[in-house]
């Protein structure tokens, strides 16, 4: 696609986006049917994630009894940094003791905990639930990889689990920082869709998925919609600021106008088009792009995002 596009944003004319936008809405329903399948269910008019479960603050003279966890379960199993749905444990413990001060980590893969959450004077068989916003105690996005709820005493000793249904017991889960983004068959084409490779007047500044018209397209991080709109060259276009990484994420040729606007935030893995051929482009394909900070046509310069899309592709 092109390197002209930094000057003019056009804007469609209200009467023709009116048109567009009723045709869209049908549309969008079977991409919010694919994307609850994967896991993402779509806000259209954009919006920013509930927070997270509140952190807490440790009991001063912590005290438990012996711990078993009776039940747990982690929902979903696959989450997207800033995505549509948060990890989130629902527990219930049983205790020797009435009042008991635990403390429930989110562990990565080698067992260090990355959040932890403290309640205090917890009753056991009371059904809680903790939903982890993805970030670490540092307040940054979370790694991606496997991680486990671990809940235990302040005082340190580990809950134990209830052995008849430990097979019952959920707490492990995935965290991804970035969803792939087409939902459905594609792939990476020839030379030619290659970042860098020669165009008339202007070389390749982003990647084709080639992939079938009227697939949905998703945000592969949310973030603040820069632009949406349309452009001779990009086709239908939208432009998203992604949160807590300094780059932008940009997509084009899509079928219709994205009832995305500027300043709207969406999040990842949230439907934000279909696959099309809008502008200049010979062929249903998504034109993809990742700039650096300061963003898209803001001073920042867009580098090679295949090999980003290929590692997405892999656990999406
Ligand atoms: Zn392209």
């Amino acid at each position: 696609m092109a390197s002209s596009i930094g000057g003019a944003r056009p804007r469609l004319a209200g009467k023709l986006f009116t048109i567009l936008a009723v045709m869209l809405l049908t549309s969008f329903a079977g991409a919010a049917s694919a994307a609850i399948r994967t896991g993402g269910a779509p806000t259209p008019a954009g919006g920013p994630p509930p927070p997270g479960s509140p952190g807490g603050a440790a009991d001063e003279n912590p005290s438990a009894g012996a711990l078993t966890v009776v039940s747990a379960k982690t929902f979903p199993r696959k989450s997207f940094y800033y995505g549509v749905r948060y990890p989130r444990l629902s527990y219930t413990i049983a205790s020797t003791q009435a009042q008991n001060d635990l403390r429930i980590d989110v562990v990565d893969s080698t067992g260090r905990a990355v959040r932890t959450f403290y309640r205090n004077d917890v009753a056991p068989n009371v059904a809680s639930t903790v939903r982890w916003d993805g970030t670490a105690a540092n307040g940054r996005p979370a790694r991606n990889g496997k991680y486990s709820f671990r809940i235990s005493a302040q005082t340190g000793a580990p809950a134990a689990r209830h052995a008849a249904r430990s097979s019952a017991l959920s707490l492990g889960f995935a965290l991804y920082g970035f969803a792939f983004p087409v939902l459905g068959p594609h792939d990476f084409g020839q030379t030619g869709a290659r970042f860098g490779a020669g165009r008339s007047g202007h070389t390749h500044q982003g990647h084709d998925v080639m992939a079938n018209c009227g697939l949905p397209i998703v945000a592969a991080r949310g973030g603040r919609v820069r632009y949406s709109g349309y452009q001779g060259a990009a086709g239908n276009y939208v432009v998203i600021d992604g949160k807590g990484t300094g780059y932008d994420t940009a997509y084009m040729h899509l079928l219709r106008p994205s009832l995305l606007r500027a300043g709207d935030l969406v999040r990842t893995g949230q439907p934000i088009g279909l696959v099309g051929s809008t502008g200049s482009s010979t062929a249903c394909h998504l034109h993809f792009e990742i700039w650096t900070a300061p963003g898209w046509y803001e001073g920042g310069s867009p580098i090679d995002p295949l090999p980003q899309l290929l590692r997405w592709d892999r656990y999406s």
